[in-house]
């Protein structure tokens, strides 16, 4: 049984389905959502740049391919005693109940539900700010960017020399808030085409706070240095060494009592596991609501239950540090929980995850890509920027494809996509 479809649930469910699905076992998954996305493309979502409708993969499609069997439910609690988990009641858009509160028996449990961003209890952030942690908040930003720029053209439709701005604040500058900030001035020069002849790129005001000495602090200091110029370049106005002390519905409010007018506010700093911590039984659990896993991947009170992605908290031997929650570790561990799932089930010891960093990119829409890549290929760390770059970026979501749809469909997919790319509108605006 494995909780969450995303980057490392729904890798893990296709390769065990594909395995050892209609024959001996019975593999299931688990996932509160009828689609998945990856979730490394909702800030494209967000800015229309990239139309989550032909991205996006249906379960019950999916499963039906590769012999799992999808629930469409929500994880409430692990009750790991009686080895069941418990989901919580199906309720449609009208309130009304469509399945009870019930529990699933299982043999082995891998919880994969991801992350929420953490608010670090920030008042008014809850209430007023957007969080690209889905699918919904995305569209939901789309549609308010859209409506604000339409705002903005009808202004200066009527008078040309009015003073109006689309003022966007995104708290956060690590590589959601920095990529977010790039593509939106890619959006704002391509709404130029698609019927708002008076927007243009100088009409955004974008804000990029971070509490921080600099952005980007997974990234080495010249990388950022040079991600910070291309975005200046741009027109972002960046704040390092900046913490915002509360949200209100139309201004950021700074530690030093400075009001940052905003339309649109984005919170982007920092995750913290997804919030069923307390409902995880015996499980032990970290301060940010991880699940603890012992090297294995399992978790350190029961051997039947895995944890892996942004969920688990996971410190590999020699390190200090847990592994990051990204995507490639997220992919890297779903590797291995399969591995160790096909081991205990012909009695076999479990091996440890080996995590292979191999490094950090990060996309500027199509202005730039900065990052630096790791590994014996490079010889240890080497900073790309540009084509080569934008080249390996892409290639992650590549391998996600790949791994989801098997060689055949998913090098299709991805010759579709750069299809895509050419043929239809560079921006999604419904
Ligand atoms: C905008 C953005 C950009 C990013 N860019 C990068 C990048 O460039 N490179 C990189 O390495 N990483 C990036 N990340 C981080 C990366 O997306 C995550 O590390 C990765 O998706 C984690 O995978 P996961 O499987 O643990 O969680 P997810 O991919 O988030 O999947 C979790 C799944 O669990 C489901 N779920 C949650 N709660 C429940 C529940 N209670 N019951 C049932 N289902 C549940 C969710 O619906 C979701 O489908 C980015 C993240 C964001 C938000």
């Amino acid at each position: 049984m494995i909780v969450g479809g995303g980057a490392a649930g729904l890798e893990l469910a296709a390769k065990l389905g594909k395995r050892f699905g209609r024959k001996h076992h019975d593999i299931i998954l688990v996932e509160r959502n009828r689609t998945h996305i990856w979730k490394p493309l909702l800030h494209e979502v967000a800015t229309g740049a990239l139309d989550a409708n032909i991205d996006e993969v249906g379960y019950r499609a999916h499963c039906h391919r590769f012999g799992y069997r999808f629930f469409n439910g929500t994880l409430e609690g692990v009750d790991s005693a009686a080895r069941e988990i418990v989901i919580a009641p199906l309720i449609d858009e009208d309130g009304r109940e469509i399945i009870a509160r019930h529990r699933i028996r299982y043999d082995y449990l891998v919880l994969a539900y991801g992350s929420v961003t953490n608010d670090f209890g920030t008042p008014g952030v809850q209430e007023n700010c957007i969080f690209l942690d889905s699918r919904k908040q995305a569209d939901r930003f789309r549609d308010k960017l859209l409506d604000h720029c339409l705002r903005v053209s009808r202004a200066l439709t009527d008078d040309p020399g009015a003073d109006a701005h689309v003022r966007i604040s995104i708290v956060g500058a690590g590589a959601t808030g920095v990529e977010l900030s790039a593509e939106l001035f890619n959006a704002a020069e391509a709404l130029a085409y698609y019927g708002l002849e008076v927007f243009d790129a100088s009409r955004l005001q974008v804000t990029l706070i971070e509490a921080g000495p600099r952005i980007l602090p997974a990234l080495p200091e010249r990388l950022a240095a040079d991600a910070h110029a291309e975005l200046e370049k741009l027109g972002v106005r960046i704040l390092t060494g900046t913490a915002v002390t509360e949200v209100t519905r139309d201004a950021m409010v700074l530690a030093n009592g400075e009001q940052i007018a905003s339309d649109l506010e984005v919170w982007a700093a920092g995750v913290k596991a997804a919030p069923i911590a307390g409902q995880l039984g015996e499980l032990e659990t970290a301060r940010g609501g991880q699940i603890v896993v012992r090297p294995t991947l399992q978790s350190t009170v029961d051997d039947r239950v895995f944890a892996m992605g942004d969920c688990a908290l996971c410190i590999l031997p020699g390190n200090e540090r847990p592994v990051p929650p990204r995507a490639q570790a997220a992919h890297q561990m779903a590797a291995t929980v399969y591995e160790n799932l096909a081991r205990l089930m012909s009695s076999r010891q479990p091996v440890d995850f080996v995590y292979r960093d191999k490094g950090s990119l990060v996309s500027l829409s199509r202005y730039s890509t900065v990052g630096n890549l790791m590994g014996s290929l490079v010889g240890g760390a080497m900073a790309v920027e540009g084509r080569i770059a934008r080249f390996v970026y892409a290639s992650l979501y590549r391998m996600h494809l790949l791994a989801i749809h098997g060689w055949i469909k998913g090098s299709a997919l991805i010759v579709v996509g750069h299809v895509n790319r050419i043929v239809r509108p560079r921006l999604k605006l419904h």
